[in-house]
């Protein structure tokens, strides 16, 4: 968006509108910090505002401020498509192709006839508006909503909610801050965040300290099940059908168990392997250290995408099949993925 685009925005959203918020399918940390801290702003703006998830979202970021408001649209879909209908403008968050919303809500999102805001960090974006703000460096959305923010003359509406919010999604996207797109800008930014009243250290303990006993075991089960590859400097984990049941899984369980494979000295590679016997498909997260590129290497085998060093994606194949094509795939690949990471 260039400052014409951000004067004709500030002009459109000068008097109260109705607005929805959206976040991606299986929204994560920062999609759901992006969109709540934008429905706080929208609000304290005098605009009637709804946040519409796709469908439900961990519970580990259910005490975010706002969550009580939140529609999904699977479940609660004839209210959320009347919201929709109504609708004036849309903000999609944290996402760049409509398809990243699952098929249903797509339909309706494509049949929209008013004005798009997206706003976004991941690569590739699909061309839906002219009001596109977004920027693959940077670390998160939520940091994108804070640069919106300034561009939108509104840092001073950021309260304790939103500040609490911003500070989540860039906390669960950065990796707890050591990524390398955590930049001396986030951390300032960051440090305004609890200036202005998010508390760093609670925000941490509901976020990665509240796990169940469950999902301890599961993890227990799925580090021992982890297999290595040493010569090509890759690891995987698989997830079946079967551990979920007897460990209990519940939405979000699974979440950041990807990273542990990037913890082992000499691995650059990681990927898990999740059964959803509900989509009946593999789903699929990958991450990387260095130059090699998971987004490429999803969307080329895997249907999917995200940054360069962390992405997802799925497979129709069985849970063996899956694995089977991505270790045929790694010989390929193999001096990308050793040479592009020297510490
Ligand atoms: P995760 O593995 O945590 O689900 O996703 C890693 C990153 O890739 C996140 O930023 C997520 O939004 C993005 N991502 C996950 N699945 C897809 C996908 O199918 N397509 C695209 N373009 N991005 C994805
Ligand atoms: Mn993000």
């Amino acid at each position: 968006m260039n400052s014409e685009q951000f004067k004709e925005l500030k002009d459109l959203l000068s008097h109260p509108r109705r607005i929805v918020v959206i976040p991606h399918k299986n929204a994560d940390g920062d999609a759901m910090g992006s969109v709540l801290a934008a429905y706080h702003l929208l609000t304290k703006m005098g605009h009637n505002t709804s946040v519409i998830s796709p469908n439900d979202y961990p519970e580990f970021l259910k005490w975010l401020p706002g969550s009580d408001k939140v529609l999904k649209f699977d479940s609660q879909n004839i209210q959320s498509k009347r919201k929709l209908d109504r609708a004036e403008f849309i903000f999609l968050m944290d996402f760049n192709d409509l398809s990243r919303v699952g098929d249903d809500m797509q339909k309706t999102l494509e049949a929209f006839k008013g004005t798009f805001i997206m706003i976004d960090h991941h690569i590739d974006p699909k061309p839906l508006t002219p009001f596109l703000f977004s920027d693959t460096k940077v670390c998160s959305t939520a940091q994108m909503f804070y640069h919106f923010l300034e561009k939108m003359d509104a840092i001073h509406f950021i309260d304790e909610n939103m500040a609490t919010c911003l500070y989540t999604g860039i906390l669960t996207d950065t990796g707890s801050f050591r990524f390398p797109t955590t930049t001396p800008t986030t951390h300032r930014i960051v440090a305004e965040l609890i200036e202005k009243g998010a508390n760093n250290s609670e925000i941490y303990d509901q976020v990665f300290d509240q796990n169940s006993y469950h999902r301890m075991q599961l993890m227990g089960s799925a580090l021992e099940k982890m297999v290595v590859l040493p010569e090509f400097a890759a690891a995987y984990m698989t997830i079946s059908k079967e551990q979920k049941s007897i460990f209990n899984f519940q939405k979000g369980d699974t979440e950041g168990f990807v990273n542990y494979t990037l913890s082992i000295k000499n691995i650059n590679f990681g990927v898990i392997f999740i059964e959803d016997e509900d989509q009946d498909m593999i789903r699929i997260s990958l991450r990387s250290k260095g130059s090699f590129s998971v987004n490429q290497f999803s969307r080329n085998h895997f249907e999917g995408g995200g940054h360069n060093n962390a992405a997802g994606g799925k497979s129709k194949l069985s849970l063996q099949e899956t694995i089977e094509k991505f270790i045929n795939l790694l010989p390929q690949y193999k001096n990308q993925i050793i040479d592009g990471y020297k510490f």
